[in-house]
This record gives C-alpha cells, structure tokens and sequence, in this order.
C-alpha cells in the first residue's frame, strides 16, 4: 500500500539575495498573525514564495555566521541550541510551499520548485559542510559527558554531530573531495537506472486483435485497454503493457494462460536484454560506488552504512528479523501452492503450476472461499462515519476532543478543519483534512505538518496537522463510500497524525514524526489494527441510508479474509528484502556478477519457482534508483512493531486499555524521537519485539 508520509528535511540555508522586493505585506515575513498559528491562506499569493524562500536563507545564513564568529568557547546554548532555532522564516515557507505543491499543483508552483530546490540543497550544504560550524558541534560532541545536559540536548547534541559526519565534515579535503565525486556519479548513475526502467516500461506494448484472447477479463479490464489501444491509434484492438494496472488483472482472470505467461515475462526480465536500457553495468557501478562510499566514511559496506542511523542498526538484526518471518512465510506458500495445484488440475489443465497461473487460480479460490464483495461493503463505509470512528477511537483511548471549526483560513473548498482538544480542554493542535482527489493533487494518502510542535521560552506551540486523501467524492445523490483499503488508509494516516499531534518535545527536530525511517510506520500501522475490530466498527459501519450496523456475517467476512494467499504475498515481499540485504552488505565488488549474485542469494533462501521475486535487480528501484537501498524491510520492520504493539492490548483482554493506551501515549507518541527508537519501544512494551504477532495476523502460524 503506498500509503506515504512527507517529512520535511529541513534543508535550508543560504544564498544571498538582492532580489527582495518591498513586500511588507508578505505573510512569510513575520510568524503568522492567525488563530492558532494556522497558516493564512487566504493571504497567501503565488509571488510570496520565492522571496520568502529567498530571505529565510538569508536570515538562517547569518543565524549561521553568528554562531560561527561567536569568539567565546561553544556551548550547548551559543551553538547546538542556536543551530536548532535557526531558519524560522524558511521553514514557514518551506511547509506550505512543498505541502501545496503536492495538493494544489499548478505549472507555476513546478516551476517554483525547480527554482528554488538546487538552491536548498546548496544552503544545506553550506551548512552541513561550513567546518567551523562543525568544529564548535564537535568539541560539544567530544566534550558531552561533561556538559550537564538533559536527554533532550543530548540526543539533539548527537543527531546534530551524525548528520554532519554523514555528509563527511570528518574528513580530509582529499577525502571530501572523493566524496563529492561519488556522490556526483552515484546520482547521475541512479537516474540512469531509473530512466532505463521507464523506456523498458514504455517499449513494451502487446497488442490484442481477437476479444477470444481476453476470455476471463472483466469489462473495465477490457475497456481500458481498448482506451489504451485507441490512444495509441489503433482502435478496435486492446494493448497491455508491463504497468501492474494494466497487466496484473490479466494474470488475475485472464484465462489465456499463454498471454499470461507472455505478459508476466515481459514484465520481469525488464532491463536484462543486453540492449541499451540494460541495467546490470549501471548496478555494477552503483554497487562499486556505494561500497567506495560507505568504507571511505568507515563503515564496511552500504547496509552498516546506512543502517547506523535507523531503529534497526545493524544488518544482523535486519536479517534476524526477515529470517524469523521468511521460514514461516516459505512453507505456509508451499501449502498454497499444493491448493492451487489441485484448483488447477480440476480445471482441466495439464502439468505444473507456474509463476504466470497463480494469481489466477488465487483469485478463483479467493471468490470460492471467502466471496467478499466490495460493493456490499461500501455502504457501511461513509466517509463521515470513518472519521467519526477514528475520532471517537481516540477519545476512547488518549480522551481527545474534536471541535469543527468554522470560518479558518483553508487552501482548497474541499478542507476541513478540527480543533483537537486534551481531556482537560487544553489545546493538542489544529487537525485539516482534504480527502477528495483533484487534478492537482498528487496520487495517495499522506500526513503532513503546515507547522511542527516544539517548545520555546515556555510557550508550547502546537502543532498544525494535515491528512491527505483521494477517496471518492460525494455526489448530488451518493455520500463518499470507501472502500476496505480506503478505510484502513483512513485510520493509517490517523495515525500519523496523531504522532504528530501529541508531541511534546522542546526541539522541532526531536518532534512528532520527525524519527527513523523504520520507525515512523508504527504508530499508523498500530492504527490499522482497530479499524476491522467488531466492536470498533459497530461504532462507524453504518448503512449510510439506513444507519444500521454492519451486520455480523459480513464483519465476519472481513476478519476471514484478513490471511488469504499471504504465504505468497510475504515470500514475494522477504525475498526482495532479502536480495537487497545481501546487495548492500558486500564489501568487495571485483568479479561481481549481477545475476549471478541474485540466483545465488534466492538459492540460499529457497524460493520457490512458482514465486518471482517482487522486483528482479535489473528494475529494482527502490534499491537501485530510490532511498531505499538497504531499507526494503522496512516494510516489514514496522509490520512486526506495529503487530507486537497491538498485541499488548489485546493480551490484556481489552482493545481499549486505558493504562496501554496512556503508556503508549507518554512513551511512544509524545517521544517522537527524543530517544533510540528501541529504548522507547521497550520502555513501552516490556521487551524485544517478536514477530510471533505478525505470524499471526498475516494466518502464517
Ligand atoms: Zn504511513
């Protein structure tokens, strides 16, 4: 599910400026005279943002060059703390310009952004490479143990020195400067893999001339890719491609087993035909690169590399929990592959069972076993009521209220806004929605902060929270209905809100969602659970003519199909995290083969022919293009986190424990990242993760 938050790296810095027009009336100017805080978007204007951009680089630069020429010895106070407080003026600028460029696009915010991101880049360079910034950052670091500082100014102390090590303050100038080359390499050679995937993706067409090739499909199948055909000029045919919206419904209903196969080959040998968008050379170069750059900034490989700075660590306790999932995963696909042998021989088709019939004959056992249909379900999934239930869900657990406010400054007619209120009426922070899609929005589901929580001087500013959806919009006659994924988005991205929302840090960058990549999964992912519990759902799955409940037997319906097919679902996803483990834990690349190397790796683990791996190296781009590398499990890092949480509610026998709920309130989503995501887990938790929740929601033990 792409379900996808946007952290704002702050990013920012430098360059001056001259260009400054007299612009008293910018509302970026000065911090913003609203209720609340909100941003005012009514007085917002397109012209703002550049110069705003402009003069919070400026402003921060000489925040910098203050620190930096302060001739008395650094302290916590004159040089870490300053550094934290720096940029205001950008950082209002930045959370609405990038928050509006992916809900109110337009040619003109592109073209903005195009400006001024070279332009943040290089003002965060000159600050995470200015060395005498780093000097005094270091002698604190060197010198911590003796300061007397709280947790906080310890770990803001710590996060501050790593990430300047990371960009390389800690090397020779001959080292910087090989580094700034890798760098420059590594960056033209991903975009070279990610382009070569896209012309692969987009040379390939299959055209279909006989409807009798397509018996099987369902007619929106058929009708988009006959739309697809006549766009292309040749109307009356139908043309697949190796997008997975267009060729996954034919492994699903297809009957044609040999366009079945056809198009899942295609699909998978993309960039491994010695052409010219072949990517195994690129992988090379980016392998040699990446382990160059690791070992020059002293770690052994990639993984270690970029591991140090995640709640996982290190490659032995990434592989010790994909392994602990991947052994169960194998064979209940095993037991799901002797199912669908036995569906298929019944079907009258001869021989083995291979990779291109099983979607198939999964879905075929899908509608025999558990018969869900979306279509019955939607009328119980009201927008409003959705809302309602994760509202009224977090009443229940942390005694939040929720206000509608009317008459606040909004960015779009489709936003609403809400009040969140502490069982004590304090203010928790200002909550907007904007559900409906619109051309200018991006695709999916996102949470994001217009401003982040932080204390100052005694004043606790609140945090201004938006959720971001596109779910289908009300018409004259029907409300927005979700659908069961629609749902869960819902009260996943809830989820991150609410992680934001219940901050209660004394630095932004310590605050809400501000944490590892590995960990920021959780507290949304914990989230899903509540939303298929019966007793949750009897509060918001009601008819939206009727305002019945749900009834049972299709609540039950919901909780059966829950582990469906998911031997092969997790053996597709672990082997891929797998494969970019063992990618990115090499230290040597002489003699190294590409494909060679990915035989061996999912020989050692003993997939299963009937199973590809969910990206094959050559169009891997999460690894390969993406940040991802050596963060693909990830996905399922979180996953068992988020599963072994959950499960301490439902030990105790209620789902919602007001001491748990309380607990993982003041431990976990106060936290943010005040502390080692592991120590904060296990603070709340009692003890290590185990995946044995996982396993069992996901029906493998
Ligand atoms: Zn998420």
């Amino acid at each position: 599910m792409k379900k996808l938050i946007f952290i704002f790296l702050i990013t920012t810095i430098m360059v001056s400026c001259n260009t400054t027009n007299n612009q008293s009336e910018n509302p970026f100017y000065t911090e913003f005279n609203t209720p609340y805080g909100v941003p005012p978007f009514d007085k917002i204007k397109k012209e703002h943002y550049l110069p705003a951009f402009e003069k919070g680089m400026q402003e921060q630069q000489e925040e910098i060059n203050t620190i930096t020429n302060n001739t008395d010895k650094p302290t916590f106070a004159n040089t870490s703390e300053r550094l934290e407080r720096s940029g205001k003026t950008l950082l209002r600028v930045s959370n609405v310009f990038f928050n509006l460029q992916s809900t109110l696009a337009d040619e003109e915010m592109d073209k903005i952004a195009q400006e001024i991101t070279p332009k943040l880049t290089a003002h965060n360079d000159n600050i995470y490479l200015n060395e005498k910034l780093f000097e005094r950052i270091k002698k604190l670091y060197d010198n911590r143990k003796s300061l007397k500082l709280s947790d906080e100014q310890n770990r803001l102390l710590e996060k501050q020195y790593k990430q300047f090590v990371r960009s390389g303050a800690n090397l020779t100038e001959e080292q910087k400067a090989e580094l700034r080359n890798i760098n420059k390499e590594l960056s033209s050679a991903e975009l070279l893999f990610g382009q070569n995937v896209l012309a692969e993706t987009n040379n390939y067409q299959k055209f279909i001339t006989n409807e009798k090739e397509l018996a099987g499909l369902p007619k929106d199948v058929k009708q988009a890719a006959a739309e697809l055909a006549r766009e292309s000029g040749k109307k009356g045919q139908w043309l697949f491609t190796t997008q997975k919206t267009s060729f996954i419904p034919v492994l699903q209903y297809g009957k044609n087993r040999k366009l079945r196969k056809e198009l899942l080959m295609a699909y998978t040998t993309r960039c491994n035909h010695g052409n010219p968008n072949d990517n195994k050379e690129v992988i090379q170069k980016i392998m040699k690169l990446r382990v160059k750059k690791a070992q020059l900034l002293g770690f052994n490989s990639p993984a270690d590399f970029i591991l140090d700075d995640t709640m996982a660590k290190t490659p032995k306790s990434v592989y010790g929990l994909l392994n602990s999932v991947w052994k169960s995963a194998l064979e209940r696909a095993k037991k799901e592959r002797k199912e669908l042998q036995a569906l298929m021989t019944t079907d009258g088709v001869e021989g083995k069972l291979e990779a291109w019939d099983w979607w198939y004959y999964a879905e075929k056992l899908r509608m025999k076993k558990y018969n869900l249909n979306e279509e019955e379900l939607r009328p119980y999934f009201k927008l409003e009521n959705v809302r309602k239930g994760v509202f009224d869900l977090t009443t229940r657990l942390y005694g939040l209220k929720y206000q509608k406010m009317e008459n606040m400054p909004i960015y779009h007619p489709d936003v609403e806004v809400f009040k969140v209120l502490d069982a004590d009426n304090s203010l928790i922070g200002i909550l907007y929605t904007d559900y409906f899609p619109r051309a200018s929005k991006n695709v999916g589901a996102w949470m994001s902060n217009f401003t982040e929580q932080y204390i100052e001087n005694d004043s606790n500013y609140r945090p201004v929270i938006v959720n971001v959806g596109n779910f289908t919009k009300p018409t004259a006659e029907k409300p927005s209905l979700l659908t069961m994924d629609d749902v869960e988005t819902l009260f996943h991205e809830y989820g991150h809100a609410i992680h934001g929302l219940l901050a209660q840090s004394t630095y932004r960058s310590l605050s809400g969602t501000n944490v590892a990549r590995d960990f920021v999964e959780m507290p949304s992912q914990v989230m899903e659970y509540w939303c298929w519990e019966p007793e949750v759902m009897k509060n918001y799955a009601r008819h939206y003519k009727t305002g019945k409940v749900m009834p049972q037997e299709l609540m039950d319906k919901i909780t059966n199909a829950g582990t469906f097919n998911q031997g092969f679902v997790m053996t597709e996803l672990l082997s891929a995290a797998l494969l970019d483990m063992d990618f990115h834990t090499i230290t040597d690349t002489t003699g190294f083969d590409v494909m060679e190397f990915e035989e061996k790796s999912l020989a050692k683990i003993g997939l299963i022919p009937e199973i590809i791996v969910r990206y094959r190296s050559p169009f891997f781009k999460h690894i390969f293009e993406g940040g991802y590398s050596a963060g693909y499990y990830g996905y399922t890092w979180s996953e068992v986190i988020s599963a072994d949480a959950y499960a301490k509610f439902k030990e105790s026998g209620d789902i919602f424990n007001k001491k748990i709920a309380t607990d993982f309130r003041k431990k976990i989503l106060e936290r943010g990242d005040s502390d080692e995501p592991m120590t904060l887990y296990k603070d709340f938790r009692g003890a290590d993760p185990t995946p044995d929740a996982l396993l069992k929601k996901r029906g493998l033990k």
